[in-house]
């Protein structure tokens, strides 16, 4: 910016940007078992280690809540795109309640 006071605007706009786990690299959708061989639930987990229960053990959270997943910042975030366009695609395909697959 020539004047100078576009920056400033630009970086408090990216700082306010709220980061949702979804549109990282690192958010890994993942099987568990149901107790039935033949059926799954889905969950996901931050590959990067960043879901810590109080003990330390690793959080992972259903499927169809991944879209709630967001931080004000992170510093292993690596967007794979547009996060308002992917989380409103996200959120419109999401099942609504925990599902079994098979
Ligand atoms: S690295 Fe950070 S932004 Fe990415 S999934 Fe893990 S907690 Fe979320």
């Amino acid at each position: 910016m020539a004047d100078g006071q576009g920056a400033p605007a630009q970086a408090a706009a990216m700082v306010s940007e709220k980061i949702y786990c979804a549109n990282c690299i690192h958010c890994k959708l993942v099987r568990t078992t149901s107790g039935n061989a033949n059926q799954y639930y889905l969950r996901v987990r931050c590959a990067a280690g960043k879901w810590k229960k109080k003990l330390g053990e690793e959080k992972i959270y259903k499927y169809f809540t991944v879209a709630r997943r967001s931080l004000d910042n992170c510093d292993s975030y690596i967007p794979m795109g547009d996060a308002r366009e992917f989380i409103r695609d996200l959120r419109k395909s999401l099942p609504i309640k925990d599902e079994l697959y098979t």
